[in-house]
């Protein structure tokens, strides 16, 4: 009987490693986009990689990890690639301040972005010399990437956040009070765009509804692992209505991100 026992017990420890549910992965670029989620963690514990910060903990008793990815396009792509390794996360949240483009959108507005894309990728065609430079006529950049399965290309004009987590992050509006919600386009890019010309032509060109540094560099490395991403950006500036930027727009959505991470706990 003893022997018995034993021989089973690394079969009982690895089963109670699989039955571990995959934890939520919640990124956020600075300290003030992620403080918040972090104090929301039960018992929470801290590992860093490289110059990445993760956070390990539970909300409503499922495993959470909030992670602080740094800003850029660089620091969002790397840390989601050593928050995937590392955690196995069965979904990524991704959220944050950016700023306005849409007209209709005012600071403390929530965008759910249904999809991202990389909008400081441009091509520009041949001109002569002494012909000059003129950004309004460069094109956006596709990306191209391998698929998983057989190693083929793939061209992304966009990447489209996951249809379940969209409506999730939606499903929240009525109990956001700062300002609306709204589903729409991410603009990411290493810019800080304010020449409201230039942010009117991304509007009007490319559809996008706010800016911000690092959502398309993430939903890409989400991509590439298959794993179930959303984007959520509340407006902390907008140049459309010279509403300049308000730190309390990071808290706000964190809030908002607690909210729509419960939600979807409860769905687990
Ligand atoms: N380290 C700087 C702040 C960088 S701000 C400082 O403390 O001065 C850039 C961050 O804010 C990025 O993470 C980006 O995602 C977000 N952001 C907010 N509004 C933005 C805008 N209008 N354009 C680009 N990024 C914006």
């Amino acid at each position: 009987m003893f022997i018995r026992l034993i021989a089973l017990a690394p079969v009982v420890v690895s089963f109670s490693i699989f039955a571990q549910p995959q934890p939520i992965l919640i990124q956020g670029a600075m300290e003030i986009e992620t403080s918040t989620l972090v104090s929301a963690l039960k018992e929470s514990k801290q590992t860093t990689v490289g110059s990445w910060t993760f956070w390990q903990g539970e909300i409503d008793g499922y495993p959470v990890v909030v992670s602080r990815t740094e800003v850029g396009l660089a620091n969002a792509a790397a840390s989601t690639t050593i928050g995937i390794e590392n955690f196995n996360p069965k979904y990524i949240i991704n959220q944050g301040t950016s700023g306005g483009h849409d007209p209709k959108l005012y600071r403390g507005d929530i965008v759910v972005g249904e999809a991202s894309f990389n909008m400081g990728a441009y091509k520009s065609t041949f001109k002569e010399k002494g012909q000059g430079i003129d950004p309004t006529q460069w094109q956006n950049f596709d990306v191209t990437m391998r698929l998983r399965e057989n190693g083929e290309f793939v061209e992304y004009k966009q990447f489209k956040a996951d249809e379940k987590l969209v409506n999730i992050a939606y499903s929240q509006a009525d109990v956001y009070k700062n300002g609306k919600v709204v589903k729409g386009l991410i603009g990411s890019a290493d810019e800080w765009n304010r020449e409201v010309d230039r942010i009117n032509w991304f509007h009007d060109t490319l559809g996008t509804s706010v800016e911000e540094m690092e959502t398309s560099a993430a939903a890409l490395v989400a991509q590439a692992y298959q794993v179930p991403f959303v984007g959520i950006r509340v407006l902390s500036n907008t140049d459309q209505h010279k509403q300049d930027f308000d730190p309390q727009t990071a808290i706000d959505c964190q809030l908002y991100t607690l909210d729509v991470v419960k939600a979807l706990i409860k769905q687990q």
